[in-house]
């Protein structure tokens, strides 16, 4: 098997791998780097020269992983796409969405190659995807030669996949980003018990020191105290959270708790506009699917309002009354609505900012987790300075499952060699050692971007 990795950089960016296996050219994902902006985002495709691509398979609609897939295929029209049931609901939603993003970041910024697709085009991908249902494998033919592949639930997020394929007995074990942990919303991970010869795995949280003894359950009860005591306090409460999964996770949280009288019934609770429209998605789902549990009568009981405030001024004024804030981005990228949110609660000690997720070292949330109370703290994008007052808390929610944890389900299929992706360089580097240690007969690959390879 041949492999290059298209991501550019050794970081969380545009995942994409492409693989050469037997006569099927085979694309990993397809995703765009929440990061960086024009060209630099995507993956290098330019490295894939004349190869045609046969298949590619997108383990779920999060951008870092199909944030790239309308631009591939102008290309690639032979292609053929393989996702989850799921996948398929919500992935013309979120890619509709990266068009107004990037229509606005050109207009803002004038990053002219941007939009890199129009709703044409994804309305487009629509006639080349073949959905899969999990567990279900799939027989693919290329000449004389065959492929099988089955997706796996992977946790994570709504339609989130791992992914086999099998190739003359020799079996390749795509992970996706995985969560083997049942959230409120979605079940985890179900992975097969088959020994696998390659293993190519994500390694998002090598860098962070496993905390079994902080359960989600006991980190989600902090969290709902955090924001009864902000509000009892007068204050308002921000959920930095991704629109997609995330944010529907912590209005359940937020609804349970409302029922049971752990939360006041009457704050008014704003969310952003495309993890409010995924709500419908989750409703259709979890009709479907019953490893999805996400109702869109949620959205109802909690009486949820859109928020389409820009104006840090404007802000202030709706802040007069406590409220809570369920906004993307979950890493306060800048001018998200959750950034615009942080630079108007921050300088006051009633208010709370809680992260409820990953969030890259170098983004503002990442920056702001750094800091201490009363740091001075930049929000560049506004040509801001404020005094950090309020409370800045991270609950451990992670939607990755935690880096012990995968080294545990990776081993127990006996993988001979193993290929490290989507983590920075000291994620990788743990990984690293950790199977080294554990397996001394396991080859580990720590791939460089763009370079080819054979396993
Ligand atoms: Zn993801
Ligand atoms: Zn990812």
């Amino acid at each position: 098997m041949q492999l290059i990795d298209l991501n550019r950089t050794r970081e969380i960016g545009a995942s994409s791998l492409f693989a050469k296996i037997g006569n099927f050219n085979v694309l990993f994902d397809c995703g765009i780097s929440p990061k960086r902006v024009g060209h630099d985002s995507l993956p290098a495709f330019d490295k894939l020269g004349t190869e045609a691509i046969d298949l590619i398979l997108i383990s779920h609609c999060h951008l870092d992983h199909i944030g790239s897939l309308p631009y591939a295929m102008k290309k690639q029209q032979q292609a053929r796409i393989l996702m989850s049931r799921p996948s398929q609901i919500v992935f013309p939603r979120i890619l509709n969405n990266s068009v107004t993003v990037m229509k606005l970041r050109r207009d803002e910024l004038g990053i002219t190659e941007y939009p890199f697709y129009t709703a044409a085009d994804i309305e487009a991908l629509e006639e080349h995807i073949l959905p899969m249902q999990f567990g279900k494998a799939r027989t693919i033919r290329k000449g004389s030669d065959e492929i099988e592949i089955t997706f796996f639930e992977a946790g994570h997020v709504l339609g989130a996949s791992s992914i086999l394929v099998e190739h003359k007995h020799r079996k390749v074990f795509y992970t996706g980003d995985v969560l083997f942990r049942n959230l409120k919303t979605l079940k985890g991970a179900k992975w097969p018990s088959c020994r696998v010869d390659t293993m190519i795995t994500e390694t998002t949280r090598g860098a962070t020191v496993s905390h079994p003894e902080l359960s989600a359950d006991g980190e989600t009860e902090r969290l709902i105290e955090t924001i009864r005591n902000t509000i009892d306090g007068g204050g308002s409460a921000l959920i930095p959270a991704f629109a997609f999964g995330r944010m529907q996770e912590i209005l359940k949280i937020i609804n349970s708790a409302r029922k049971e009288n752990r939360l006041q019934r009457d704050t008014p609770i704003f969310c952003s506009g495309l993890g409010y429209g995924l709500i419908e998605d989750f409703d259709i789902a979890a009709k479907k699917l019953s490893a999805v549990d996400f109702r869109k009568k949620i959205a109802k009981e909690l009486n949820i309002k859109i928020f389409r405030l820009n104006n840090p001024k404007e802000i202030k004024k709706q802040l007069q009354r406590p409220s809570i804030f369920v906004l993307s981005s979950g890493m306060l990228v800048e001018n998200t609505s959750a950034y615009n949110v942080a630079s108007a609660l921050i300088d006051d000690h009633k208010n709370a900012i809680c992260f409820v997720g990953f969030c890259d070292e170098s983004t503002p949330g990442g920056e702001l987790q750094k800091c201490s109370s009363g740091d001075s703290f930049l929000f560049k994008a506004q040509n801001y300075t404020a005094k950090i007052a309020a409370k800045v808390d991270k609950f451990n929610m992670s939607g990755h499952a935690d880096r012990d944890e995968i080294l545990k389900r990776v081993l127990r299929l006996s993988p001979r060699a193993i290929v490290l992706v989507h983590g920075e360089e000291d994620s990788r580097n743990w990984f690293m050692d950790a199977i080294i240690e554990h397996s001394s007969k396991t080859k580990v690959f720590d791939m460089n971007p763009c370079e080819q390879f054979a396993i």
